[in-house]
């Protein structure tokens, strides 16, 4: 069996079109990938015989020219999006046995250009944290060191497409799960503009800050795959009605621009000498080649993390409320009346994590600290909002390093989670001001682990994100 490495849906279909492979083919290597690699603990569940059987059936769509765009793209799923038949749980014991009725629409529309699902794949428990440590079934590897984590929350779905298990994964990134675990494992990941992409089918966790983005190895993929999922849907009221560019045919740049990166990601001690050395010859290449970089701070840097665990937790403790052991997944067996139901489903089917979280957003909403806590961090977010939108009178792209340091080792954050939420620094910025951003592998550390590098533009301006960021993937 060929084990070649594909990184692109292009070299994929140029083979399939050359008659040098079928989807069926891609699928067997895939399928043998993830059984060598089981160790990684990525799938929660494959879809050995689906996706072959749909593997079969792409190939002959081909055979007489009737497939989608996606064909021969060979993709997972996080745990936090539905897929219709198939087993959710945001990788939590509170959603045992749940089974989606329906489709997202992002997946709807990827099933509808013929991408082939091949599992599910696990998350940090309900998208809450920056590890994959998280998940209700045990840590996640990470491919470069089996000893470190991938990132989270998404970290299975960046280990899938590191570790070619699969070619592409769709992840949610609510303060960084697309973009950090990408870093972490050196491939790209997209968050678009708030609003951009339906969250229809994408279990909620902070709902003002959601959204769901791909994680590639090529930007080129990155662009068709916002290109198919993003655009207006009947089913999220939050939703952009604004059209859809055809991201993948505007790849081109050749432009000058105006770029202010972050002097602390450059300077500061708290961002790990070789991320550092890395990102400043990236600058430096960029200068020479004449685009302008100027060196800016982030307004309101020290309120970020705290401003995004207040709203989150908040928003979570709301969401997480439907799990209450009546309608979906779970009911304790330990149970004599219908309060103890309530406690004891809850008790027994959320990780600590998620418990955590749950009870800070209840405080911040409590009717005592609601205008401390709630009203004023939402207040902060207005001018960290507004803020950016002025950044953006000055500078094209925002670029600063997607993480402060490289992968970490499992379990090493566990005495200090304010470590662990420091991980996010640079990334929540986008979510709480709604702005797209990626994460671009830039290369690797002295002990082998990938370092990434954060884009970000203005709303809606993913067409010159890709672009540019193409344009810098071609460069390193
Ligand atoms: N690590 C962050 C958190 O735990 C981001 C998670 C996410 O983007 N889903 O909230």
């Amino acid at each position: 069996m060929s084990l070649r490495t594909y990184f692109s849906l292009q070299e994929i279909q140029n083979e399939i079109s050359q008659s040098q492979l079928t989807c069926t083919e891609l699928v067997a290597q895939y399928l043998h990938n993830i059984e060598k690699k089981k160790h990684l603990n990525v799938f929660l569940e494959v879809y050995a015989e689906e996706a072959t059987a749909k593997a079969k059936e792409v190939d002959a769509k081909i055979a007489n020219g009737t497939a989608g765009r996606l064909a021969g793209m060979v993709i997972g799923l996080k745990d936090v999006l539905c897929h219709k038949d198939h087993g959710l749980q945001g990788s939590s014991k509170i959603l045992s046995q749940f089974v989606s009725q329906f489709n997202g629409t992002a997946i709807q529309r990827i099933l509808d250009e013929d991408a082939i699902v091949i599992g599910r794949q696990s998350c940090d428990e309900f998208a809450m944290g920056s590890s994959n440590e998280k998940s209700a079934f045990g840590p996640v590897l990470n491919e470069a060191d089996n000893s470190r984590v991938p990132g989270g929350s998404s970290g299975a779905s960046a280990v899938a497409v590191q570790a070619d298990l699969c070619l592409a994964s769709l992840g949610s990134d609510t303060g960084g799960s697309v973009r950090q675990p990408a870093a972490f494992c050196g491939v790209v990941g997209l968050k678009p503009t708030y609003s951009r992409v339906s969250r229809f089918g994408l279990i909620a966790y902070a709902s003002s800050f959601d959204c769901i983005g791909p994680i590639t190895r090529s930007v080129e993929d990155a662009a068709l795959l916002l290109e198919i999922i993003a655009g207006k849907d009947d089913y999220d009221s939050t939703v952009s009605q604004s059209t859809v560019p055809q991201y993948s045919n505007l790849l081109n740049f050749n432009k000058k621009v105006k770029i202010g990166y972050l002097k602390e990601s450059v300077e500061s001690e708290g961002v790990s000498f070789e991320i550092r050395e890395k990102l400043q010859n990236t600058i430096d290449k960029l200068k020479t080649d004449g685009h302008e970089l100027t060196p800016i701070e982030l307004p309101y840097l020290d309120y970020l993390l705290p401003v995004y665990y207040i709203l989150t937790t908040a928003e979570a403790s709301t969401n997480l409320s439907r799990y209450d052991g009546v309608r979906y997944g779970m009911r304790s067996a330990n149970t004599k009346d219908l309060e103890s139901m309530y406690k004891k489903t809850r008790e027994e089917g959320f990780g600590k994590e998620v418990k955590k979280r749950i009870m800070l957003g209840t405080f911040v909403l409590s009717a005592s600290y609601f205008d401390a806590y709630y009203n004023k961090a939402q207040k902060v977010r207005r001018l960290i909002k507004d803020s950016s939108v002025k950044l953006f009178e000055q500078y094209d792209f925002l670029l600063m390093p997607t993480t402060p340091t490289t992968a970490f080792k499992i379990g090493e954050m566990n005495e200090d989670p304010l470590a662990m939420y420091l991980a996010d620094i640079f990334t929540v910025h986008a979510n709480l001001a709604g702005l797209p951003a990626i994460s671009l592998p830039i290369g690797k550390d002295s002990s082998g682990l990938p370092i990434g590098m954060q884009l970000v533009s203005n709303y809606f301006e993913e067409d010159s994100l890709l672009a540019f960021s193409k344009y810098l993937m071609n460069k390193n």
